[in-house]
């Protein structure tokens, strides 16, 4: 073990492929099904909305896929990131356990998720396509998404809850600086936010909607596609540039791991940080645990079954842990952990005792957060609050069985922008949903 604070990586360590995890389930995927028809889907149905490389992507079964080099280029920007030992963290808690973590919110727009989108506006771009459509809740997604776009030339529609819209505006205005156009939803741009603004004016909006708008926007368009942010096999996959970066951080500071955390949305920043660890769990080397929000209680109160990704009923079936496409979430701040299912993948790693689900209620994630940025000195994103609770539970019971365990988490992003949700913690306005 070194006494570096640091871990990082030189741009030529930067993951040149991907790891795609379908070949390494302990059982095939089942495959996602039409909407109406209820058959499997095939790759044709997903073209008016996906670019043809997402879709091959999305059902490949080759183990590595090639990083584009000019994806290479952009993710140099930020990437590689830093693995960070949390030394004073472990002495406030007077831990024995060494606690590490893979900090994401150096990127521009302060979290994981361009990793994806970065690569998805690259192939978007290379096949023609002029525009692209999302849906947007607290505003991350869509910031990453419009720097992505702007990028690589492409035009950028964020359909943005309208409540998130009037609420939160400085994240919109983020997606207004690199470009992106935004709008509140449900609007009168698609028949879908017309129809609902007909019966109900004042209707403060959804990110069901929102889908359904940014869906609708790329079907009718010829040179739009639409680009999702979680979820689905090829988001995780870019995702793994996280992981991989980790292995070979781990292997300079001469550790070898315990215990892996993250939250879950949908399954993104943690299966790009777990998935290229899944081999060493199954071999009984490590655990890895998935940490969620009480009030969105997907893995630990879901049922594993096929359902919708949309509150409308929509998308295609996927066979996920879901609590049901009609679950509305109360509105706790973790907003990019509101989400009624899980990914495919994760869902049947979960289902087979690989990876481990923990949901936490608010407040305590809030007081992890506070002590976290109190000791490291970074804000915490409140979806990363998730995790850093549990690593600090792991780090403590270590202390009490007086073991020397590794804990490594990653911190999905920074949360400069929900200073409004410290607020109502500091203040104790806030509920522990
Ligand atoms: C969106 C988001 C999440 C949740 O999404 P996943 O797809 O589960 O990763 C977590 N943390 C941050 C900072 C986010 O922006």
């Amino acid at each position: 073990m070194l006494s570096n604070k640091k871990i990082m990586l030189s741009e030529e360590d930067l993951p040149k492929k991907w790891y795609n995890i379908l070949p390494d389930l302990p059982e095939p995927l089942p495959p996602p099904l039409h909407p109406e028809t209820k058959e499997p889907l095939k790759p044709e149905d997903l073209e008016p909305i996906f670019a043809k490389e997402l879709i091959k992507q999305e059902m490949s079964n080759e183990r590595w896929i090639s990083i584009p080099e000019e994806v290479r280029e952009v993710y140099k920007l930020w990437r590689p990131t830093p693995l960070i030992r949390a030394k004073r963290l472990e002495e406030a808690l007077k831990t024995p356990a060494r606690i590490y973590y893979k900090y994401e919110g150096v990127s521009p727009p302060g979290s994981h998720k361009p990793n994806t989108a970065v690569a998805q506006a690259y192939y978007n771009a290379k096949e023609g396509v002029e525009r692209l459509t999302t849906e947007t809740g607290a505003g991350q997604w869509g910031s990453a998404l419009s720097f992505a776009t702007k990028v690589f030339d492409l035009k950028c529609t964020v359909y943005m809850v309208k409540v998130s819209y009037q609420q939160k505006p400085y994240r919109r205005i983020l997606m207004e600086t690199w470009g992106g156009e935004v709008i509140p939803s449900p609007s009168n741009r698609t028949k879908s936010g017309r129809a609902i603004l007909e019966r109900d004016p004042e209707n403060p909006g959804s990110l069901g909607i929102a889908i359904s708008e940014a869906v609708e926007d790329a079907v009718v368009h010829e040179d739009t596609k639409y680009s999702l942010g979680s979820v689905l096999n090829h988001v995780l996959m870019h995702q793994t540039v996280i992981g991989l970066e980790v292995m070979k951080q781990l292997e300079i500071a001469e550790e070898n791991p315990n215990i892996l955390i993250g939250c879950v949305g949908g399954g993104s920043n943690f299966a790009g940080f777990c998935y290229p660890f899944v081999k060493d769990a199954i071999e009984g080397k490590l655990k890895l645990i998935a940490v969620e929000p009480e009030a969105c209680p997907t893995f630990t109160k879901g049922e594993y079954r096929y359902d919708f990704g949309d509150t409308v009923g929509l998308t295609p079936l996927l066979k996920m842990f879901t609590l049901g496409h009609e679950f509305i979430p109360p509105p706790i701040h973790a907003g990019g952990l509101r989400y009624h299912g899980d990914a495919p993948t994760m869902s049947l790693l979960v289902k087979h005792g690989i990876i481990e689900a923990r949901a936490v209620k608010q407040i305590p994630t809030f007081e992890a957060g506070i002590l976290f940025a109190r000791t490291e000195g970074i804000v915490p994103a409140p979806e990363s609050n998730h995790a850093i609770r549990v690593a600090i539970d792991e780090a403590l019971k270590a202390k009490e069985r007086d073991e020397e365990k590794v804990i490594v988490f990653n911190l999905s992003g920074h949360g400069y922008f929900d200073l409004a949700a410290y607020d109502d913690f500091l203040y104790g306005r806030l509920k522990n949903a």
